[in-house]
C-alpha cells in the first residue's frame, strides 16, 4: 500500500496532487534541479509541479470627487476594486478591468504604488497583491456581486475592511504618496 504524499500546510487543497495529471499515474517527491528543493514529480511520463504563486490587483481609482469603493454587504468596511490576474494577463491590464467589472468606470493606469505579500493557506494561496493608482476616466458608478459601489471623497472615505489586507495597504501606499495621513 502506498501513503498519501504529504504537502506543506500552505499548499491549498486543489492542489495536492496525489496522481499526474497527464498519465494518472501515482506521484513521488524528490530533489530534480540542483536548488534541493523536492518536488511532486510523475516518475512515468516526467511532469513536474511547479505552482505558481497567485497575482492578484488592486487598484485606488480616483477623480476630483474621490475614490472608487465597492460596498462588501456583509463585511464591517469598504473595499477598493480587486481581483485576481488571469492567466496570461499583464496585471496593469487586469486593474483597468477589476475596475470596470466591480465599478463600472474606465481608468487609464497612473502608477504602480507596489506590492504586498500574503502568504494565505486559503484559496487562492499564497499571494502577490499589486497596488496600483488609476484615473477614472469615464463610465458610470455600478455595483457589481461585490456590492454597491460609489465614489467617496477621500476626507469622508470610510474604514476599510478588516478582512482586505490589499486594499488598506493600498490605500496607505497612496496616501504616502499624495502626502496626507
Ligand atoms: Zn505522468
Amino acid at each position: 500500500m502506498h501513503s498519501d504524499l504529504a504537502y506543506p500546510e500552505n499548499v491549498i487543497p486543489p492542489l495536492r496532487f496525489q496522481f499526474c495529471p497527464i498519465c494518472t499515474a501515482r506521484l513521488t517527491r524528490e530533489v530534480i534541479f540542483e536548488d534541493n528543493i523536492p518536488r511532486i514529480k510523475c516518475p512515468a511520463c516526467g511532469w513536474i509541479q511547479l505552482s505558481s504563486n497567485a497575482v492578484a490587483v488592486v487598484v485606488v481609482a480616483r477623480n476630483e470627487q474621490g475614490i472608487a469603493a465597492i460596498i462588501p454587504p456583509s463585511e464591517a468596511g469598504v473595499g477598493l476594486p480587486a481581483g485576481l490576474v488571469e492567466y496570461g494577463e499583464d496585471p496593469a491590464e487586469s486593474a483597468v478591468r477589476e475596475v470596470f467589472e466591480e465599478t463600472g468606470l474606465e481608468v487609464k493606469m497612473v502608477d504602480c504604488l507596489g506590492w504586498i505579500f500574503i502568504n494565505r493557506i486559503s484559496w487562492p494561496g499564497p499571494l502577490v497583491q499589486i497596488m496600483y493608482e488609476a484615473e477614472i476616466i469615464g463610465g458610470q458608478v455600478k455595483g457589481s456581486n461585490e456590492g454597491e459601489a460609489k465614489i467617496i471623497p477621500l476626507s469622508e472615505f470610510p474604514t476599510i475592511s478588516p478582512s482586505r489586507t490589499g486594499s488598506q495597504k493600498a490605500m496607505q501606499a497612496y496616501l504616502a504618496k499624495v502626502g496626507v495621513g
